[in-house]
């Protein structure tokens, strides 16, 4: 089976492509499609995002197309930043900034109380209009200071729980196996595993 990934995000990427490895697919990106529209993430939800995301870009290039959405939720501060976890600190964000507004945001938060997860919907869906849907969370909490130099966005920030290392001070088979979009995948895997 083809199936196109429909983010430009490269860490993404590169994680997606680690975990449906040894999948009988043929990994496309949209560099392979530069033709694709742009999709506006303006959902409520991460389902909303990623199912827009995976029907557009099925529907231009005829092919199976999978589309990640995620983002952090932090309960002190009702779910934020949720889905706007790329854009929090503006639109000019970069990882950077975000991690750096979020200290700030937390600033007076007590250890007890800085707990979190990241969500991930995954949606696969096909040029008929067919979607399915996979969830993954992990629960943990925020530190106070950026510890490691692994993987992306707020990494530096998140301690999956049970666990004194954030998600950049792991390897990344150990978050992988612990992670949100881990999660997702391996849902997706066993779905694709039984509709060979
Ligand atoms: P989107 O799904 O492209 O809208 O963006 C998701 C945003 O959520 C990323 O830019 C990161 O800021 C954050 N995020 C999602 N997954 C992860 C992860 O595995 N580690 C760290 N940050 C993440």
């Amino acid at each position: 089976m083809d199936i196109v990934l429909a983010t430009r995000n490269k860490r993404k990427i590169e994680e997606i492509k680690r975990i449906v490895k040894g999948l009988p697919i043929s990994i496309f990106t949209l560099d392979d499609f530069p033709g694709c529209p742009e999709v506006k993430e303006d959902g409520a939800t991460f389902e909303e995002n990623a199912v827009k995301k995976a029907g557009a870009i099925a529907k231009c290039t005829g092919k199976c197309a999978l589309a990640d959405d995620s983002g952090l939720e932090v309960y002190v501060m009702n779910g934020a930043p949720g889905t706007l976890s790329a854009r929090y600190a503006g639109e000019d964000a970069d990882d950077r900034k975000n991690n750096e507004k979020l200290l700030y945001e937390m600033r007076l938060i007590v250890n007890e109380k800085r707990g979190a997860r990241f969500v991930c919907c995954i949606a696969l869906a096909s040029p008929d209009g067919d979607v399915k849907t996979f969830f993954g969370h992990v629960e943990g909490r925020i530190g106070k200071e950026p510890k490691g130099i692994n993987g992306f966005g707020y990494d530096p920030l998140f301690y999956p729980e049970g666990h004194n290392r954030t998600f950049a001070e792991m390897y990344d088979d150990e978050k992988d196996a612990l992670s949100h979009r881990g999660r997702a995948l391996r849902e997706l895997q066993i779905y694709l595993n039984e509709n060979k």
